[in-house]
């Protein structure tokens, strides 16, 4: 039932009154029966919209020959953690854990491999893209153990996290919020919200009608992911769509069958997602004693870095992905990579 999901926002709406832009994001998303991860494999050139991993195996393989470059950095433990944050179909894992397993096979038998997922569905198919592995599940942080280095990737997951939006008005910055309209029949509309915000957003040179957005839910799992590398150490490794620096405006969009949608139309069958804002991460992560930042870069830069020139010359019709992946009208520039580490024995590569 497509419309089940709106009928509920509208609901809460009614209830409650208009509602933050954030917690929109967090039941299209998510809502345990009707959120779009919930229900669906949304990958491929069947689904919405097609990642990097699935675009070429040569994604993985270079993560996963840097991830054992970081494990001998750490002086080649023998237990130590791998955690994949959002891992959608399975595939970046795979293919890492391939590689691993050919170049450093005691490596690939220390690894204890976690995955965080909230989604039923796609963790059914990463048990499929995973069964010669054994592997855990979490769907929060806090069930990881904490008795051994990690190392972390995250591909396009911190753009899933919900984000807050804030409206410029005459007499300073609003909350945007999602109502009903009766004037439209009852569809979802933005609108700004009455009270007043002093968030710390700029005050000076803004014009009116600009949207600002943060996203405290993404800077506290990140700040949680950064507490856990404090306590037993480890790299970890975001790789997303967005900015270097933060720029005002609206990054909020809505993706199905690969066309950009209405973000507000039939909640629940649409991937929502907004830009990261590699600036505020990284800020975030500076205020966390003893964490390195490494980069950000695009991901063109880092890809090339870390070899998948070198893999594409040696890998059959491997000119596309490589293409995809690296050109600057493709996802070269646009996707950004950052490294946060700790324990001091990390190298740089790739940045
Ligand atoms: N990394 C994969 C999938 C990206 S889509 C790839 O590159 O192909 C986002 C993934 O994050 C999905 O697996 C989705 O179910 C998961 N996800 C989104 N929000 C989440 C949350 N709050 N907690 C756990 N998993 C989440």
């Amino acid at each position: 039932m497509p419309d089940r999901l709106f009928k509920l926002i509208a609901e809460e709406i009614a209830d409650s009154g208009p509602m933050r832009v954030d917690r929109f994001m967090a039941l299209a998303l998510g809502h345990p029966e009707h959120g779009y991860y919930m229900t669906r494999d949304p990958f491929g050139r069947d689904g919405d919209f097609t990642t990097a991993p699935e675009i070429s195996q040569m994604f993985g393989e270079v993560i996963g020959a840097l991830f054992v470059h970081q494990w001998q950095c750490m002086g080649s433990p023998s237990r130590f953690h791998v955690l994949e944050c959002g891992p959608g179909r399975g595939t970046l894992m795979a293919d890492m854990l391939r590689i691993i397993g050919r170049l450093a096979p005691p490596m690939l038998q220390g690894a204890r491999v976690h995955l965080l997922e909230m989604s039923p569905a796609l963790k059914e198919k990463q048990e499929a893209a995973l069964q010669a592995y054994d592997v855990s599940w979490h769907e929060g942080l806090e069930t990881l153990p904490d008795d051994a280095p990690y190392l972390i990737v995250g591909n396009e997951f911190l753009d899933a996290l919900p984000v807050r939006q804030f409206m410029r008005v005459d007499d300073g910055w609003r909350e945007r919020v999602v109502t009903v309209d009766p004037a439209q029949s009852g569809s979802l509309v933005f609108a700004v919200g009455d009270a007043a915000y002093d968030t710390g957003l700029p005050q000076d040179n803004i014009a009116s009608g600009s949207i600002y957005e943060t996203a405290p839910a993404r800077i506290d799992f990140v700040q949680k992911i950064l507490s856990l590398l404090q306590r037993v150490s480890g790299y970890s490794l975001w790789i997303d769509y967005g900015a270097f620096a933060w720029t005002a405006g609206d990054t909020l969009q809505a993706v199905a069958r690969h066309e950009y949608v209405d973000v507000l139309h039939n909640p629940g069958t649409s991937d929502i997602t907004a830009h990261v804002d590699f600036a505020a991460l990284c800020a975030a992560a500076k205020t966390v004693s003893g964490i390195t930042v490494h980069g950000p870069v695009t991901q063109a830069a880092f890809l090339k870095k870390i070899g998948i020139e070198e893999r594409a010359r040696v890998l059959p019709d491997a000119q596309t992905g490589l293409h995809r992946l690296t050109h600057s009208d493709e996802m070269g520039s646009l996707f950004k990579v950052v490294g946060f580490s700790c324990g001091g024995m990390f190298d740089d590569s790739g940045f």
